[in-house]
């Protein structure tokens, strides 16, 4: 592609196109990606160069395996040459089914019933559909309300965003629009701290006030993700299921960002030995090829519904189930648990690894002017500054370390695809450092 080619490609991107929490047109130029292979990007750039990109963010969170693996390249290609879609209404195929069953093979026990969704939201969406119609069907409809933690995020569509952190929702703008739900403090910081009982008993006491309005507690477990990069204890999970029990209201985890791996669990529920009522995954799922998202339930909720007034779930997107989706989900999974397909490192190893690099590779960003916390939790590792980072510096400085990150609010984070060699992850680590220094530098 040549200069003026990309200089008018992102004009028109400019002119034209949405990108995510943006302004029409953009406050920042977007990089343009030509290709991806491995962990690094092809870029662009407006003066008709190319460069590649060690990409720290695994395409938010979910390309776990990098770019065009052979595995997962095949997988879509023999998908399609079977069918790229096929609708899911009195119609059902393999490759969904066999999906089903990997999910509920590989999720907490009680797990058992499988909603094939497009995209995490709209998964979240089915799950406190689930949640609020389960208590509907059974003869309590005043238990509609969901009680979360502040911090959480848990997608862009209105329900979910009705259960994101209040102000990092913007719940201001939406007053009168959005449901009113209850929230909790956030969870007090540290995944290995031990809980602290006042908290135990803040969440224990807004249970009891609400128990008969709350469908549902959602939360993410142990990493609250896009809302903050915070890791709390796993001994809060277990909690959280006790209080439920106790007062007869559903658990929901959404394992969207936890999924597959990244804390060092296949799921981060199993770090609390747990088991929720209804469950999220997505992103990871698919190795980040092709949108698609689950909402599993215990048999008790999908009874329930099944034997309301209104015995179906009323949910059904034209691509649920999406083959092409299915089988490269498929794939994903197999690859991730198959170590001789992984060059015989299992995935905890990977993860292990990603884990004590991030951890000696971000240390020094403890010394750094500007940097309140640095942590790390499996592959997961997050440089907090004081005040909000200056993305167009902090950006510029991990470009110029060859490396694509993408900060947000005080956050300078990574999330490798867990293929990212040592070389790699030590450049990653050595660009988050810059984005500290020079977004700090940008901001005094
Ligand atoms: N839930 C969690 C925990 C997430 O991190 C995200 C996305 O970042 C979502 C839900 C929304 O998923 P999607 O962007 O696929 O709609």
């Amino acid at each position: 592609m040549d200069e003026p080619d990309i200089k008018t490609l992102l004009a028109t991107d400019r002119a034209l196109v949405w990108h995510p929490y943006g302004a029409m047109p953009g406050a920042l130029e977007p990089l343009l990606v030509t290709g991806a292979s491995g962990v690094r990007l092809e870029v662009a750039l407006p003066d008709g160069t190319r460069t590649e990109l060690i990409d720290g963010m695994s395409s938010w969170w979910a390309a776990i395996h990098g770019y065009r693996h052979p595995a997962l390249d095949a997988a879509v290609r023999d998908q399609l040459g079977r069918m790229a879609h096929v609708m899911f209404g009195g119609l059902t195929h393999r490759t969904a089914i066999e999906l089903a069953a990997r999910l509920v093979e590989l999720t907490p026990g009680p797990l058992r019933h499988v909603f094939l969704a497009d995209s995490g939201s709209v998964s979240v969406e089915v799950a406190i559909k689930m949640c609020l119609q389960y208590w509907q069907s059974v003869g309590r409809p005043g238990k509609r309300r969901l009680l979360t933690w502040r911090g959480g995020y848990h997608g862009d569509t209105f329900h979910p965003m009705s259960v994101c952190d209040p102000e990092g929702g913007m719940h201001s703008l939406w007053r009168g629009v959005l449901p009113e739900q209850v929230f909790a403090e956030a969870p007090p910081d540290g995944f290995e701290s031990e809980p602290s009982t006042a908290y135990v008993t803040h969440l224990a006491d807004l249970m009891e006030r609400h128990a008969d309005e709350l469908a549902a507690v959602i939360v993410e477990p142990v990493v609250q993700g896009a809302g903050g990069m915070r890791f709390h204890s796993p001994g809060y999970l277990r909690t959280l299921r006790e209080l439920c029990d106790e007062h007869d209201v559903l658990l929901v985890f959404d394992e969207i960002a936890t999924g597959f791996g990244r804390t060092g669990t296949l799921f981060a529920a199993e770090h609390a030995a747990i088991a929720p009522d209804v469950m999220c995954v997505g992103k990871a799922l698919t190795g980040g090829y092709l949108t698609m998202a689950a909402a599993l339930c215990t048999s008790r909720v999908a009874e329930g519904i099944s034997r309301g007034e209104v015995p179906v779930l009323a949910h059904g997107p034209t691509f649920m189930g999406n083959p092409l989706a299915a089988s490269v989900a498929l794939a994903s999974i197999d690859l991730l648990l198959d170590p001789t397909a992984r060059g015989g490192v299992p995935w905890q190893a990977d993860i292990a690894r990603l884990e004590a690099q991030l951890r000696s590779g971000l240390a020094p960003g403890r010394a750094l002017a500007g940097v309140k916390d640095v942590r790390v939790l499996g592959g997961i590792g997050v440089l907090q500054l004081d005040r909000p980072v200056d993305i167009a510096a902090a950006t510029r400085a991990a470009v110029r370390r060859g490396v694509w990150i993408r900060p947000f609010r005080d956050l300078i984070y990574t999330m490798p695809p867990y293929i990212t060699g040592d070389g790699d992850l030590a450049t990653i680590c050595g660009a988050l450092l810059d984005a500290a220094a020079d977004s700090t530098a940008a901001n005094s």
